[in-house]
């Protein structure tokens, strides 16, 4: 082989980040740290604590919380088996997939060992209390059913396995097949997957910390990112952050889900963002939500032809979707549809009246929208959703609503609970393509040094700026002056603090301006004391 030919083989591989993934990179970050300072000053405020959560969670949480009939559990999880419970599907497979050789003993008790081998590993990961693993959901029954057929077939196999004639293969393969179906009914082990959302961990974790005994309501907030495979497009993102809030407790007062609306709304207010809109709607509650949506279903039957493949089937599996479709030709249709504010029960439409009368106590401005229904199973009465300018089709930055039964579904005491998800992502494009963005920071300070003795007096000063909070870049090697002052430019520095050899042996430190050139010596402790007015005077 030629040398060239090696070279190209050994071309390492140019990595990219995986499809809808993205890296966040300075100055953005920098309005990221922003956005995230002020979610957590604003919710302070309201006495909102933060709790930081797991990315991944049991596959089953997400499934029992958000439900298996939603886009983000049948169709945009990121699943994988638990590492923990790998070894046990491995064995289970090969239980499975065993061919057993008819009159081969050898190859019988070599499937009685595998069998042997994964009844140990299931005892043991109950003993250990692996994740998400008991008896009763791995399938009791199954496991001393498959515990006895082991033990008949090791005892046809010790007796037999000289003498065997078709008769006691016969029970052999019996056993086997005893064994086979055991193995069908066995669900050891779990998936995990990466969370597509957090409300079900916040609930999780109110109950597994015994949040309950806490002075009621529990205000939580959280932000990180989630993880849903769906389409990448702009504002549309496979790794993706929210910043989302809960309050949990005994109560559903709407004071409470107009104090919730109200704090995003002063967070949103505090950040400036632009064409800020409030939609809110009830959805009913377990009473009054089953009829409207037998009466949606029938109403949609009726149009059944005119709609789209999307909605047509969702009225089998979930009408209230189809009033969510943003289909052109559908929009007609739908406006025709009833409205569930004309069918809530007395309760639910008293409590709606009283959230809208909060939030106008309070100065909210909202819209009232009779589409908006929630993509996840668990809201009920209360939705709401906030549009902002400057991002298309994608213009949600924030959806939330009221979830009481969701902490009992999960295993919980009754509880009912109230929150929102924030955009990030979504929230920060806004911010820029409205010019919310701050301008790039610049550092403060470039020290332009030249000589062993000045670089000495360079790092000193450069340890008493960073003290005082300057941002500094200190060149690790000598530059001359002109190219140290085209550098200081380059970095959007604000000053250049010159130190040569003069300046040290003087004691007086040239300080230029790089906007306007002009140049000032200072001795070093008026230096210090020069940057902190000019900060105070620009702050
Ligand atoms: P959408 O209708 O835009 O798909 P959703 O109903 O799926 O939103 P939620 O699950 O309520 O959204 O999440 C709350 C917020 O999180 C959304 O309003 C949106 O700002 C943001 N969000 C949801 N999915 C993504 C994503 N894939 N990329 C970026 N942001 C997202
Ligand atoms: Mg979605």
């Amino acid at each position: 082989m030629s040398e060239g030919a090696v070279k190209k083989e050994v071309k390492p591989r140019k990595f990219q980040a995986i499809r809808g993934t993205r890296d966040l990179l300075p100055p953005e970050t920098a309005l990221w740290n922003r956005v995230e300072q002020n979610a957590h000053e604003v919710f302070g405020t309201f006495g909102f604590g933060e709790i930081r959560l797991p990315i991944f969670e049991p596959t089953q949480l997400f499934a029992r919380a958000v439900g298996g009939e939603t886009d983000i559990v049948s169709k945009e999880m990121y699943t994988m088996p638990d590492p923990e419970t790998d070894h046990i599907y491995g064995l289970q497979r090969s239980l499975a997939e065993w061919d057993l050789e008819v009159g081969n003993f050898e190859n019988a008790d070599s499937f009685q060992g595998l069998a042997v081998s994964l009844l140990v590993f299931i005892v043991r990961a109950q003993e250990e209390k692996v994740v998400g693993f008991d008896f009763e959901e791995v399938g009791f029954e199954a496991v001393s059913e498959m515990t006895l057929a082991v033990a008949e077939l090791r005892g046809l196999i010790s007796k037999h396995s000289q003498s065997g004639d078709a008769s006691t293969w016969n029970l052999v393969a019996e056993q086997v097949q005893r064994i086979k179906l055991a193995n069908d009914r066995l669900t050891v082990g779990e998936d995990i997957s990466l969370r597509p959302e957090a409300t079900a961990s916040v609930c999780r974790a109110y109950i597994e910390n015994g949040m309950q005994q806490l002075p009621q309501p529990v205000k939580l907030y959280y932000m990180g990112p989630m993880f849903r495979r769906e389409r990448p497009q702009k504002g549309r993102y496979r790794q993706f952050y929210q910043i989302g809030a809960e309050v949990l407790g005994g109560s559903d007062a709407p004071a409470i889900d107009a104090e919730v609306i109200e704090m995003v709304m002063t967070f949103f207010d505090r950040l400036e963002l632009q064409g800020v809109q409030l939609g809110i709607n009830s959805i009913g509650d377990r009473n009054c939500r089953p009829k409207y949506v037998e009466l949606l279903r029938a109403e949609l039957l009726k149009v059944k032809d005119k709609l789209g493949a999307d909605s047509q089937r969702r009225i089998e599996t979930n009408p209230l979707r189809v009033l969510d479709s943003k289909l052109e030709s559908e929009q007609g249709i739908i406006d025709t549809l009833p409205h569930i504010a004309d069918h809530l029960c007395e309760e639910c439409a008293a409590h709606y009246a009283a959230v809208k009368h909060q939030l106008e106590m309070r100065g909210v401005i909202y819209r009232e929208n009779w589409r908006l229904v929630r993509g996840l199973d668990y809201y009920m009465r209360t939705t709401f959703e906030i549009t902002a300018q400057g991002l298309g089709s994608q213009n949600a930055v924030c959806g939330g609503g009221r979830y009481d039964g969701l902490v009992e579904l999960l295993g919980g005491p009754p509880t009912k609970g109230i929150g929102f998800a924030i955009g990030e992502d979504r929230l920060i494009l806004s911010l820029q393509e409205s010019g919310k963005a701050p301008a790039q920071q610049g550092r403060n300070v470039y020290i332009a040094w030249m000589g062993e003795r000045a670089h000495a007096t360079a790092i000193r000063a450069a340890k008493d700026l960073r003290k005082a909070g300057f941002s500094v870049e200190l060149p690790p090697v000598e530059q001359k002056f002109g190219k140290a002052l085209g550098q200081a430019d380059k970095l959007g520095a604000k000053y250049a603090l010159i130190l040569g050899d003069n300046e040290v042996s003087e004691g007086l430190w040239t300080l230029k301006t790089l906007a306007d050139g002009s140049q000032v010596k200072f001795a070093e402790p008026d230096l210090l004391e020069h940057l902190r007015k000019q900060r105070a005077l620009s702050s």
